[in-house]
């Protein structure tokens, strides 16, 4: 069962860059840097009540956000949403025809499990499920 929307990613060119509007314009405060070598991105994480801003940036020019950004430029890359039982939820999407990308879980920053839905089978939000498991 899903919780709630554990966090929002946006894509950005440079952390350092974006950082500012979030702490300086909006008063949000940096838990924390974090580099997922898995998804060759490096993200920052802002939390407002139960959801969390996440950054992206590429670390790589092969990163699967440098070619986001190419393709759309910055903005809103997925929305994520923190379920109890993260396999049951991936069975249970796939059970509706919705594609995922990863076809079994993957580890995601804070070293939580996670997978990724496709964009094409969610009218166009690429839409991550995470496990609130430890
Ligand atoms: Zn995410």
């Amino acid at each position: 069962m899903l919780k709630k929307i554990d966090h929002i990613g946006i894509a950005v060119h440079s952390i350092a860059e974006a950082r500012k509007f979030y702490e300086d314009g909006l008063g949000l405060i940096c838990e924390r840097i974090e580099e997922v070598a898995g998804q060759k991105v490096r993200t920052a994480f802002f939390s407002l009540g139960e959801t969390h801003i996440e950054l992206l940036e590429p670390m790589t020019p092969d990163s699967p956000i440098a070619s986001f950004l190419a393709k759309r430029g910055e903005g809103i890359h997925h929305i994520a949403y923190l379920s109890d039982n993260l396999e049951l939820q991936m069975e249970q999407v796939q059970e509706q025809g919705c594609r995922l990308i990863n076809e079994s879980p993957v580890t995601g920053a804070g070293d939580k499990k996670i997978a990724f839905v496709h964009p094409k089978s969610t009218h166009g939000v690429l839409t991550e499920l995470c496990s609130s498991e430890e």
